[in-house]
């Protein structure tokens, strides 16, 4: 037997599927005032890991000292008591990151550290800038040699070229220079400082743990750590926290209108987590309701596709009054390699993540539930695998519209060629999935569903309508500069 490369499709689906939910972009976790600083970040992005897996880091500050550790892997395997006990310091941040612009390396692992005429500066930031290439070239015009891929970067140079006197006037100088996603932190030598960009695309919450004051980009996380949840940081707003004492800002001008990521609620943030307006969980129960409402179904069953459509699929199952099936079971340790026989299998690539129970199919009528479709890689031989496993129709509902845009904004999403929906029908999607029929959340009836969250959503991703408009050459680095040889484009700009 030998080790070799899966095939492209394969590989994507491993790649897709390595882990809880690989395709994430961030996470991000502050604390001032705790004695175990870094080790509650550390249990903070522990919480946190479904953000992000491809590096972690912690910076702590102690006497006008910042130490940091950062490395590819997951937290778990990136700190060991050892490497916490030499983070010293009463605050810290932390990030955990996928790749979403810049390539997948150490260097652009977060948080990034520079020492400034003001003091050591660390940044974690979560979220897409959609004009950090042109402001990157501007810099580098201007003399500035840049160390990573990533466009956080951008955000450490203007800090660092600001002519504002406090660190915390410099840093909201550079944010006013840059566009886009932004729920950052920044430790300077006395101070956490929480910012979220002025549309509030991603999240950030504030609590408290100890007389601590802590932020993270989920609620799960101050459930870990013991901490209450105190609000969640609004949209524009800055927060400095210096000798245990908030205080707020909001100094940047307001957009006609927010624009919270509506994909948090439908698939990136963990179930647990409480985002603005709604609990994840609850939120997800009502789409698979009102999925069950919009796309009515004659099935024997609904079965989730775990754990993505697990929720959505509840809902569906209780509005619906049919019974809940996990008819298929999930693997979850399928990994990015593996040893593939010399003789192909059928349907392998499906298989290796989801095996279908045939003893619970034979003859049924299914529904099956998931959030969304985006390459159409994993629903793509979904239907003949449960047929071959006995059951008798395949129906599939999914629990969002169809994804017929990508994100700019910090979601990794495909090139609009390559995502399913884009410039396809629903019949057309039902023919290439081999679905006997096939069901989404319509953008109104999501639109609908949300307004109780009362704030502004972005669902670029679905209704192909910017929030902040991206131009081609004004966007993020990959697509032109920083792209290792050989990778193509994995963003576009929208037409
Ligand atoms: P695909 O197989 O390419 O159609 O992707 C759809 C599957 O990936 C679904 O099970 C989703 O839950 C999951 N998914 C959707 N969006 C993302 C994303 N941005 N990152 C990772 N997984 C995703």
């Amino acid at each position: 037997m030998s080790c070799r490369p899966p095939d492209a499709s394969l590989s994507r689906l491993l790649q897709d599927h390595a882990s809880e939910r690989p395709r994430d972009e961030c996470g991000v976790f502050g604390i001032h005032g705790h004695a175990e600083a870094a080790n509650i970040t550390y249990l903070g992005l522990y919480a946190l890991q479904h953000r992000g897996q491809e590096s972690a880091g912690i910076c702590t500050s102690q006497g006008g000292e910042q130490f940091v550790h950062r490395a590819m892997g997951l937290v778990s395997d990136v700190f060991s008591e050892k490497v916490l006990a030499r983070l010293p310091g009463r605050h810290a941040i932390g990030h955990v990151r996928y790749s979403t612009t810049g390539e997948s390396l150490l260097r652009n692992a977060q948080p990034f550290c520079a020492n400034t005429d003001g003091g050591p500066v660390a940044i974690a930031h979560n979220g897409n800038l959609v004009n950090a290439g042109a402001v990157r070239r501007e810099l580098e015009g201007r003399g500035a040699i840049f160390s990573t891929t990533a466009d956080s970067e951008v955000i450490v140079h203007l800090l660092a070229r600001s002519r504002e006197t406090s660190l915390e006037e410099r840093l909201i100088d550079a944010l006013s220079r840059v566009k886009g996603a932004f729920s950052l932190v920044m430790l300077t030598h006395d101070a956490l400082i929480a910012v979220r960009d002025p549309h509030g695309f991603r999240p950030l919450v504030l609590g408290r743990l100890d007389g601590a004051w802590v932020v993270a980009s989920e609620t799960c996380a101050l459930d870990l750590i013991g901490a209450t949840v105190e609000r969640h940081v609004d949209p524009g707003e800055v927060v400095v926290i210096r000798r245990g004492r908030l205080r707020t800002m909001r100094p940047f001008p307001k957009p006609a209108r927010g624009a919270f990521c509506i994909f948090e609620y439908i698939y990136f943030a963990r179930p647990d987590s409480n985002l603005p307006g709604s609990n994840v969980y609850a939120y997800r129960k009502e789409l698979g309701r009102a999925l069950a409402r919009e796309h009515p179904v004659q099935a024997d069953m609904v079965v989730p596709l775990l754990d993505s459509g697990s929720v959505a699929a509840l809902g569906f199952a209780e509005e619906a009054g049919i019974p809940y099936e996990t008819a298929i079971i999930r693997n979850h340790f399928v990994g990015r390699t593996f040893i593939e026989p010399a003789q192909s299998i059928r349907n392998f690539g499906v298989k290796i993540k989801h095996n279908p129970i045939r003893e619970l199919l034979k003859g049924k009528r299914v529904a099956l539930v998931d959030d969304s479709i985006v390459r159409g890689t994993t629903l793509n031989k979904m239907s003949t695998l449960l047929r071959n496993n006995g059951a008798r129709e395949v129906h599939v509902r999914i629990s969002a519209p169809p994804t017929i845009a990508p994100c700019f904004y910090g979601i990794d999403m495909p090139t609009r060629s390559e995502l399913m929906a884009a410039g396809r029908s629903v019949d057309e999607i039902c023919e290439a999935i081999g679905a006997d029929s096939l069901g989404y959340v319509s953008v109104e009836g999501l639109r609908k569903l949300s307004e109780h969250l009362k704030h502004d959503h972005c669902d670029a991703c679905f209704s192909d309508e910017y929030p902040v408009p991206i131009q081609r050459g004004d966007d993020a680095p990959q697509l032109s500069l920083f792209k290792p040889v050989g990778e193509s484009s994995r963003d576009e700009a929208p037409e």
